[in-house]
């Protein structure tokens, strides 16, 4: 049977995001993000998956495996809250800094989502994608799931791209745990 997923942004999102993070020992995490995601994941039953654009690796400033690193970090931190990333996926490519056919899978591309959603058996009608960028929002729009942009002071020009391109995300979230209550309350059809 197809599960339902939440498809998450990391830097920005899950992560502070310093810029072209590949240094596990930097890596900080958004207030209330482990017990955000194990309730998604133990009580509600959501896969979890993030998909991040990490054109550092094109650029040189960090390696595939500095982003595998502190991917494994992020999982590390989850985990005395009993909360897990099911996969990661990133696409290391930049248009400025890579041969263009292979810049496919970056967002607003949908990409990671589809490649994710046919390797884990997501049922994408089910799903919804969390992010602080246009793109993500996008990119969850062009993969047919419901978005949550989160929109703090530092991204408000986040929400003007997306009115203009006409692709407003379903909800609009100050912080990561109340981008994931809505989720909960939508999926259970507004009875929690
Ligand atoms: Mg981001």
């Amino acid at each position: 049977m197809k599960t339902p997923a939440v498809f998450f942004d990391r830097d920005g999102t899950i992560n502070i995001d310093p810029g072209y993070l590949g240094d596990p020992e930097l890596v900080k995490l958004f207030p209330n993000v482990p017990q955000s995601i194990s309730k998604l994941r133990n009580i509600f039953g959501f896969k979890i998956v993030v998909v991040s654009n990490q054109s550092g690796v094109s650029r040189g400033l960090i390696s595939a495996d500095d982003v595998e690193k502190v991917n494994l970090k992020i999982n590390e931190l989850l985990k005395p809250e009993d909360a897990l990333i099911d996969a990661f996926y990133f696409c290391p490519y930049h248009p400025q800094f890579s041969p263009i056919e292979k810049c496919s899978c970056r967002k607003p591309s949908p990409e990671m989502i589809l490649t994710a959603a046919d390797d884990l058996n997501i049922d994408l009608s089910k799903s919804y994608m969390v992010g602080d960028k246009a793109s993500d929002i996008i990119s969850g729009f062009n993969a047919g799931v419901k978005t949550v942009l989160i929109s703090t002071s530092k991204n408000d020009e986040q929400i003007i791209i997306l009115q203009k391109e006409d692709k407003r995300p379903n909800f609009v979230a100050e912080n990561f745990s109340s981008a994931c209550n809505f989720i909960c309350n939508d999926f259970s059809g507004g009875k929690t």
